[in-house]
This record gives structure tokens, C-alpha cells and sequence, in this order.
């Protein structure tokens, strides 16, 4: 499967993963993924390169969940 390296935040905006590398943690927690919509965090490349930087979901969020960030604007 190949690593995904772009989400959606809150806004819903596509960014990649450079971009979100730059965010704080706060503004991290918003990122979603594009096919799902469950939340994703961004990783760093890793390995030495073997692995490239990529979002992956977080754990325990498995399932549809309700919106609780959608209220906010
Ligand atoms: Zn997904």
C-alpha cells in the first residue's frame, strides 16, 4: 500500500506532508485523511531513508466517529 502523503485539515484544505511537518502539535490534531476522514498525524522520514515521510492514521481512532472540531469556525 503505498504511504499517503497528503491530508485534509479542518478547513479542508489539501496539504502535504512537508507542510504539515511544519505545523505545531495543536494544529496537527486537525489533519484528516483524504480517503477516510479519520484523523492522521504526520511522521518524518525515517530509516535513513528507507521510509519516507508520510501521515498514518491514529491509533484507537478505527471507526466512524462523530465530528467534535466541526463546530468550531
Ligand atoms: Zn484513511
Amino acid at each position: 500500500m503505498p504511504l499517503s502523503t497528503e491530508c485534509r485539515t479542518a478547513v479542508g484544505k489539501r496539504m502535504g506532508i512537508a507542510d504539515a511537518l511544519k505545523l505545531t502539535a495543536k494544529q496537527r490534531r486537525e489533519l484528516k485523511c483524504v480517503k477516510c476522514g479519520q484523523r492522521v498525524s504526520p511522521h518524518r522520514e525515517s530509516g535513513s531513508g528507507r521510509q519516507s515521510a508520510h501521515f498514518e492514521h491514529l491509533p484507537g481512532d478505527g471507526g466512524p466517529q462523530p465530528e467534535l472540531s466541526i463546530e468550531r469556525s
